[in-house]
């Protein structure tokens, strides 16, 4: 079958796209790109395989008030030149939540948004967008098959235990429960992970996928058996903008004494909190370790001593851990971040190869470690595409190899 897979991330700010050829086997795309600061100031920047870059020249220009619902039809336009007679015969999108009965991709219908767009509340950063993007490429498309591919999916392997608040039984019975996210990228990492462990992937296997958003997961046998994140995107390690693990306490404390409405208390939580809330500077973690302040330096520590807490709370549902997986833009680029989580799981046997961690190498463990840890690039694009074409093809995947994502 010949035709071209596209592929939207569409979050508050950004619109990431890819376009897979159906053809192939190894799941390179024919461009790659992204438009940033959308709201702000938008910028494009866009690749194709060949490693050259593209540029935007279409309607309508880049301006402040450019929004997504401009955007996405102006794309399909740009692509459509870009890939001449080839046409795109299917979209898959990331959508975050998917809720408790998804534990895989789904073909949208209009069934399928009326779920989705219930669960909201429970992503109200990045669900609507997501929703958005699929109802824009419908309107624009209205026969194209779409794919949603859900962050939540990956979780649903976990035992009821895992997911599970000690609260009454009745709001667990309602979904009340710890969905967990960033699964398409554990997912991705899941597949990709044989190539460079062989058999030793179906092991104790902690991915910490360390970008603006952070999560960890445990995994056996490639399958996850519980993450930090859980009812919503908020729990769990330190972020960006986001706090991370909060006694609930702090919340009734903020309501009842400070007199916060929801509004007010979910903004703070949300975007105010995290990396940026503690040092008062960044959200960004290249910026605060570039600059040499107490409390950027505060921050940071605090990044770090929670992720080591949060690993090996985790390490004890997997009865022990022999491989640490770092991924997403942190985990990916800063040698001094992993080295700093690391060091503090020095007495689980974990140790560093300095100069194979400083070049940001796939096998960054030392030869005696009794921990190997990797460094492995995630590509959450690949694995929709992925979902996408079993969904919508009659393409058998079992072939299908997961390229290493190239390194920008
Ligand atoms: P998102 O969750 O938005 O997809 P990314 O996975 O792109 O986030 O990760 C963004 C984070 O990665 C930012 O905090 C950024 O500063 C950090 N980062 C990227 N490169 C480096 C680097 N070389 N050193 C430290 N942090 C980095």
């Amino acid at each position: 079958m010949m035709g071209a897979l596209l592929v939207l991330n569409a979050g508050s700010s950004s619109l990431k796209f890819a376009v897979y050829p159906i053809a192939e086997d190894t799941l390179t795309p024919f461009v790659r790109g992204k438009f940033a600061g959308i709201g702000t100031a938008p910028a494009f920047s866009a690749r194709r395989r060949d490693g050259e870059t593209l540029t935007w020249d279409q309607v309508p220009p880049l301006a402040k008030n450019t929004g997504h619902d401009a955007l996405i039809p102006a794309l399909l336009d740009w692509l459509k030149a870009q890939l001449g007679d080839l046409p795109i015969v299917a979209a898959g999108h990331r959508v975050v939540h998917g809720g408790r009965f998804h534990d895989g991709p789904a073909r949208v219908t209009d069934a399928l948004l009326a779920e989705l767009d219930a669960l909201v509340p429970l992503a109200p950063l990045h669900q609507p967008h997501n929703l958005a993007a699929i109802r824009c490429v419908a309107t624009a498309a209205p026969d194209l098959p779409q794919v949603a591919c859900f962050d939540t999916s990956f979780h649903r392997s976990q035992s009821p235990l895992a997911q599970m608040f000690a609260l009454p039984r009745h709001l667990t019975e309602e979904g009340i429960l710890r969905y967990g996210f960033h699964g398409l990228s554990y997912d991705y990492i899941a597949g990709i992970l044989p190539r460079h462990l062989g058999e030793r992937a179906d092991g104790r296997v902690i991915v910490a996928h360390l970008g603006n958003g952070a999560s960890m997961c445990a995994m056996k046998n490639r399958r996850s058996v519980a993450t930090s994140m859980g009812f919503t995107a908020l729990d769990g390690l330190v972020m960006g903008q986001r706090c991370g693990t909060l006694d609930p306490g702090v919340v009734l404390y903020l309501m009842q004494e400070k007199g916060m409405s929801a509004a007010e208390i979910s903004t703070l939580l949300y975007e105010r909190s995290g990396l940026l809330g503690v040092s008062g500077i960044s959200n960004d973690m290249a910026t605060l370790e570039a600059c040499n302040t107490p409390r950027a330096e505060e921050a940071i520590a605090l990044f770090c001593y929670r992720a080591a807490g949060e690993l090996a709370q985790l390490a004890a549902s997997i009865d022990g851990l022999d491989t640490i997986v770092f991924t997403a833009g942190i985990g990916e680029n800063s040698a001094s971040i992993r080295a700093r989580i690391c060091d503090r799981l020095l007495w689980m046997g974990v140790k560093l190869d300095a100069a194979a961690n400083a070049k940001n190498a796939l096998r960054i463990s030392a030869l005696w470690s009794e921990i190997e840890v990797l460094v492995i690039p995630t590509d959450e694009e690949a694995i929709i595409a992925h979902s996408s074409r079993v969904l919508t093809t009659d393409r058998c995947d079992e072939n299908t190899a997961f390229p290493d994502k190239a390194k920008p």
